[in-house]
């Protein structure tokens, strides 16, 4: 039984009803809903897409990224002694994921307006209770309900999600036609503002602003996102970013504070697991938290499949993901605090090849 049904908790069921397990997902919300834009994908994650045989659709469904980054006054910044592929990623626009994701699993299999609020662990099973007061058996419930997890709350105390005072984040897709951008634009700005924009599907391209220390936050959505791109670039080369949002409607626009999850002294018990952002929510500059997320599942599915034994399948995935993420929580505080362009190019580039060349194969 999977709590979430967002990018994680699908992408969870998916995989491990192809190795036989009977999965239900249950989701809080009335559809399934991707919150967000959309999501770069890098060759980790689509890995397990290619298990599940969706590789080539999500291919379909989006554009690939070879990313430079540019500093404020527009100059192409890239750290030397790395390559295309440790800058290449599928960006994707969430919603027609997620779908796709669901129907890979079965309509069927998920639960729709089911919010879980706790559970009862016993040596025999686990039962999961609902906010509707019905409560369901299951062998094995994984807690891939998010920043906000019930299921953490539970299983490590105390570990409330923390908002990062003054961090946020704007975004939108927007229609472009025929207009479509050439190229992604990320870009380092003034005043710890970062951001830019890039082709998600045909006709249809997404822009993005994120800022530490943003101040008392006034006017519109569209306001907001303006007042901070405008550090984004001088001398008006970055004039595309500034017209697409101001053509962004406003309910299309939005707004997140960053929310962080501590880290945890146990990600599992012997028949409840931890993963996606319900373990390890983490700022989004190094833009991954998704297909760490992605790379959880795949490292669960390989350990049910290698040991029979449920709770000492579990140690093997939290042994596994808890390493993993004390070298993921030191390269995320080292992009999130790069002072410039340069800099942040080098901590990013040294985080992705990083992150890709020592990947779990499973
Ligand atoms: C601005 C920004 C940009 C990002 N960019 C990228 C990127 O480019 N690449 C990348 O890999 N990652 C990126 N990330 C991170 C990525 O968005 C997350 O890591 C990912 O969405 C986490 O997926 P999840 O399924 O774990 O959680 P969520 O997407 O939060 O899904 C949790 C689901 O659980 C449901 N739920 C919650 N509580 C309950 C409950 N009690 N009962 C039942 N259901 C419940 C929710 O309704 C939701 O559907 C970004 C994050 C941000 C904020």
């Amino acid at each position: 039984m999977i709590a979430g049904g967002g990018l994680v908790g699908l992408t969870a069921a998916a995989s491990l009803k192809s190795i036989g397990h009977d999965v239900v997902v249950l989701e809080q919300a009335p559809q399934i809903r991707a919150v967000g834009a959309g999501i770069g994908l890098w060759a980790n994650a689509l890995r397990e897409f290619e298990h599940l045989g969706i590789g080539s659709e999500i291919r379909g469904a989006g554009v690939e990224q070879n990313t430079w980054f540019f500093n404020p006054a527009g100059d192409p910044v890239r750290a030397p002694g790395y390559t295309d592929s440790d800058h290449r990623f599928l960006l994707v626009p969430r919603a027609e994921l997620n779908d796709l994701l669901a129907d890979t699993i079965g309509r069927d299999r998920i639960r729709l307006g089911a919010q879980v609020t706790g559970y009862t662990e016993t040596d025999a099973d686990v039962l999961v209770h609902l906010a509707d007061g019905e409560t369901l058996r299951a062998d094995l419930l994984i807690g891939a309900d998010g920043v906000h997890s019930r299921v953490r709350g539970q299983l490590v105390p105390g570990s409330d999600a923390v908002r990062h005072p003054g961090h946020y984040a704007w975004r939108a897709i927007v229609p472009t036609g025929d207009q479509d951008p050439a190229a992604t634009v990320l870009t380092v700005g003034h005043r710890r503002t970062r951001g830019g924009y890039a082709r998600i599907a045909h006709g249809r391209t997404m822009w993005m602003v994120n800022q530490f220390d943003a101040g008392p936050l006034t006017g519109s959505r569209r306001e907001r996102a303006l007042e901070r791109a405008r550090n984004l670039a001088e001398a008006g080369w970055n004039d595309e970013l500034l017209a697409l949002i101001a053509e962004t409607p406003e309910e299309s626009i939005l707004e997140n504070q960053v929310t962080l999850v501590p880290e945890l002294p146990r990600w599992t018990s012997a028949r409840v697991a931890l993963i996606g952002d319900a373990a390890h929510g983490l700022s989004p500059h190094i833009a991954s938290g998704g297909t760490l997320g992605i790379e959880d599942v795949g490292v669960l599915r390989g350990s049910l499949t290698a040991e029979a034994d449920l709770e000492k399948a579990l140690a093997i995935y939290e042994r596994a993901r808890a390493a993993r993420f004390d070298a993921v929580r030191e390269h995320s505080a080292a992009v999130e605090h790069a002072c410039d362009a340069a800099e942040f190019a080098q901590r990013y580039a040294a985080f992705s090849h990083w992150m890709l060349t020592t990947a779990p194969v499973t």
